[in-house]
């Protein structure tokens, strides 16, 4: 098992919509909100890797019909399966083991955490009542005596950009004997990642997507290709095959490429 490169793929993500990806109520200071949003030790909002990855396999689980009634995670022991193949796969108990030996888990995909770029709110930055993030509050209205229940959320405006990064992990085998129709290689699951990518811009992340948070889109998107022989010194081999200003047109060049 051999690795032969990696790629490497960096992103904006542009919020559409206001962003709510809570954080566990242990880690609430007193006196702090009580519904505040994932921030580094500097107070500054980030998009954890685990929630966008989380939120990725989901939906490809759901593009590719592999979402049982019980809900779980898939995982399975399908050498050519490319969600387990790219997100990974489940460890197996000991217990469960069949005959055939499980299959070695290497997942490809890395998500970096998201780093808010603080440009994009310079604009907003006085009309936030929060460093970073606004307080809206949503309205629950008690069905008996019509009284409004305010509570208020955190979230990073609209207009808010996050600097996200992917690593896809290219390993022998995975590219060349799978050409397109012109004959070039293809790799199957950097493909399953702009697939992901289109699914969650028209879907959500973190809290409340369905009233109305968590819109989001990629733009200014690159693609390198770095073979293994540049992790050994040699700086030449660093490719930058696409730009392109969502996962559409980066899948379309990719596929002219
Ligand atoms: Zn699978």
């Amino acid at each position: 098992m051999k690795l032969v490169g990696k790629y490497i793929l960096t992103a904006d993500i542009e919020l559409v919509t206001g962003l709510h990806i809570g954080t566990s109520k242990e880690e609430v200071e007193v006196g702090g909100l009580d519904n505040p949003v994932v921030k580094d030790p500097f107070g500054n909002p980030y998009i954890p890797g685990s929630s966008l990855k989380g939120k990725m396999r989901m939906l490809m689980e759901f593009h590719e019909g592999l979402v049982d009634s019980s809900g779980k995670v898939h995982s399975c022991q399908k050498k050519d399966c490319k969600i387990c193949g790219l997100f990974g796969r489940a460890i197996e108990k000991k217990e469960e083991n069949t005959q055939s030996p499980p299959i070695f888990n290497r997942t490809r995909l890395i998500v970096r955490d998201a780093k808010l770029d603080k440009d994009s709110l310079k604009d907003l930055e006085n009309l936030l009542e929060t460093r970073w993030t606004e307080i809206k509050y949503e309205n629950s209205i008690n069905r008996i005596t019509s009284a409004a229940l305010p509570r208020p959320q955190e979230r990073v405006p609209a207009g808010a950009r996050f600097k996200a990064e992917f690593v896809v992990n290219i390993f022998e085998g995975d590219e060349g004997g799978d050409k397109n129709e012109d004959g070039d290689k293809k790799n199957p699951y950097l493909d399953c990642l702009l697939t992901a990518m289109e699914l969650l811009e028209d879907d959500y992340l973190g809290g409340s997507g369905t009233r109305g948070y968590g819109k989001i889109k990629f733009k200014n998107i690159t693609i390198k290709r770095r073979d293994a022989s540049y992790y050994s010194g040699d700086e030449k081999v660093e490719e930058v095959r696409v730009y392109g200003d969502s996962p559409k047109e980066v899948r379309n060049k990719l596929k002219q490429s």
